[in-house]
């Protein structure tokens, strides 16, 4: 039985200025004003890192717009020539070519991305391991195929961020069997250098999206913005709406790559310790300072499941977190407000 409906969740710092039934009925005028004020929104979106980049901003002047988001579009496209595994010389492609033979020299933007992803398997004691690739990688969603038993218990000691040693913009994997990927992480740091672009062109309402990454400036011209976080298990139905302003916000589910082998579902959030999906959760959501963070906490907190998820968030300043378990329930951070469930 789901105990998931359809309701609007506040965080508390907007609470402090809405009355209870207001919350309701702003998500009705956000509708309704957002038609009149259809003119100065400009909306443009293209594929592009494999997800649905979105760029929605206030503007008076159409072409700014647009050629703001070209060179938001312009800038994801560089990204993922240089982080996707996907491309056989992107730098992450020749890394995991060469990291384990010596030493390799690597971009500083990758050393940062590196750096932070260890700082988050730090802090998650290892839940969020981008090594989890040297797994992973055997898993090929779109195909159904899944990595032999054997094959999981011959690669599962190459999973442990502690084989990175990253120094001086050099990077050496202490272990031969030891892969990346910086699916988790990756397209968080791309929304937060578009944001950059966007602040850079003097826009201050905007809000851009990488598939389940986002981060919102602005506060939708007074309004808030009302984000829908998915039904895991309903398909095109929104299990909870959130009013979000200026935060960047993060969603990991196991409905976004999957398939089902003998009854079990097979997703792309693998946990570290097995080398396997994660089973604690659904999905989590995670609000914070930048996409970069909520996006490697959304997908660390997914792994971690509602009671270690939620007690990790509580010890993170700025940082909130939605968690629907294995059994639809919903789990909240104490920045948000729990709405009454009905029925
Ligand atoms: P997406 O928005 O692509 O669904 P998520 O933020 O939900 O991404 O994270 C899932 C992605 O993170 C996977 O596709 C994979 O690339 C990567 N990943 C999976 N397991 C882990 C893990 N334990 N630690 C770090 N990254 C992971
Ligand atoms: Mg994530």
């Amino acid at each position: 039985m789901l105990m998931l409906k359809v309701m609007a969740v506040t965080p508390k710092r907007l609470r402090l200025r809405l009355q209870e039934p207001v919350i309701f009925v702003l998500a009705l005028f956000g509708a309704l004003i957002s038609l009149s004020a259809q003119a100065e929104w400009q909306q443009q979106h293209r594929d592009i890192m494999g997800t649905r980049i979105s760029v929605e901003l206030w503007h008076s002047e159409p072409e700014t717009a647009a050629d703001c988001s070209e060179q938001v579009f312009a800038e994801m496209r560089r990204i993922d020539r240089l982080m996707s595994s996907y491309i056989e010389d992107s730098e992450l492609s020749l890394i995991n070519k060469n990291a384990t033979a010596k030493p390799m020299p690597i971009s500083s933007e990758m050393a940062l991305l590196i750096e932070m992803s260890l700082y988050f398997s730090k802090v998650s004691k290892g839940a969020f391991d981008i090594t989890y690739a040297s797994v992973g990688y055997a898993y090929d969603y779109r195909k159904a195929v899944q990595p032999s038993e054997k094959l999981i218990d011959s690669k599962l000691p190459a999973i442990n961020y502690r084989h990175i040693e990253l120094a001086h913009n050099r990077v050496h994997f202490k272990h031969s069997d030891v892969r990346i990927d910086l699916g988790g992480i990756a397209k968080g740091y791309a929304v937060d250098r578009a944001l950059a672009i966007i602040t850079d062109c003097g826009i201050t309402e905007a809000m851009i999206s990488a598939g389940g990454d986002s981060r919102i400036v602005g506060d939708h011209r007074g309004r808030s913005w009302m984000i829908g976080i998915r039904h895991p298990r309903a398909e095109g139905e929104v299990a909870l709406r959130v009013p979000l302003s200026d935060t960047a916000v993060s969603t990991s589910g196991d409905y976004e790559r999957f398939f089902i082998d003998k009854g079990e579902r097979v997703h792309h959030i693998i946990n570290p310790t097995t080398g396997r999906s994660a089973k604690g959760s659904w999905s989590a959501t995670v609000t914070g300072p930048n996409a970069m963070t909520t996006d490697a906490l959304s997908t660390t907190v997914f792994i971690l499941g509602p009671t270690a998820g939620i007690a990790l968030i509580e010890s993170l300043d700025g940082i909130d977190a939605i968690i629907i378990d294995n059994h639809g329930k919903v789990h909240y951070s104490s920045g948000f407000e729990q709405p009454e469930v009905e029925g």
